[in-house]
């Protein structure tokens, strides 16, 4: 696959018709720079030449970090997403017989791609700080009763703070800080990881405590 390839837009603002340079394989080992531009957004902004009215292209890119072994596809369908992973694992195997383990993550936009490469940034279990989203999405309806979440994301800050940040559908936001202890905790939340597990959010989160509140019931 190329790694860069050019799409026409047009301007649903003032009708022109420009381009715009699209990355389907994002290699952040071969080029460093594009793990910022991910962070950034600017990897997915188009700007209008004539009007410049500015707007987000999410493509859906596959992220590989080949140094921390790690691989985020970005796709809006799951079912695409996982179809994606099944061949990339292969394709992978067959790199290196040997099979080196590789961490794969499917997410659903390039808000949760960004998201997925702070946590690990960080050395933080993914899972953990979903479960740890969904717990606190609790402690802040219950202190906020009036507030509507439409999105929660894990965000590091440029002073290197460390946050959850819910979100309303007017961009208003409550934080909550993620340091010392709490930090440490999600650090190594759960003991093994099961390389198919890929897709980890909130739902996943949501289920996994469930199922965990069962299992104490049935110990008791
Ligand atoms: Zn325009």
């Amino acid at each position: 696959m190329a790694d860069s390839a050019v799409m026409k837009i047009k301007c649903p603002l003032c009708q022109t018709t420009g381009e715009f340079t699209i990355y389907p394989n994002i290699n952040v080992t071969k080029d460093p720079e594009m793990k910022k531009k991910v962070i950034s957004g600017e990897l997915f902004m188009y700007e209008c030449p004539h009007c410049h009215k500015k707007g987000q292209v999410d493509y859906g890119p596959v992220y590989h970090d080949m140094e921390k072994r790690l691989m985020i596809i970005d796709c809006k369908d799951e079912k695409e997403g996982l179809k994606l992973f099944t061949q990339f694992k292969e394709e992978l195997r067959d790199l290196d017989p040997s099979e080196v383990r590789y961490r794969f993550r499917i997410v659903k936009d390039c808000y949760e791609l960004k998201e997925k490469i702070m946590i690990f940034d960080e050395g933080l279990d993914d899972r953990g700080v979903e479960v740890s989203k969904f717990l606190n999405r609790l402690n802040v309806k219950q202190n906020y009763p009036d507030f509507v979440i439409k999105r929660v994301y894990f965000n590091k800050l440029e002073d290197g703070s460390c946050r959850f940040e819910y979100i309303d559908p007017n961009n208003k936001m409550i934080t909550i800080p993620v340091e010392g202890e709490m930090k440490e905790t999600l650090r190594g939340f759960f003991e093994k990881e099961n390389p198919d597990e890929v897709i980890i959010n909130e739902k996943w989160a949501e289920k996994v405590i469930e199922n965990s509140g069962e299992n104490d019931q049935a110990e008791v």
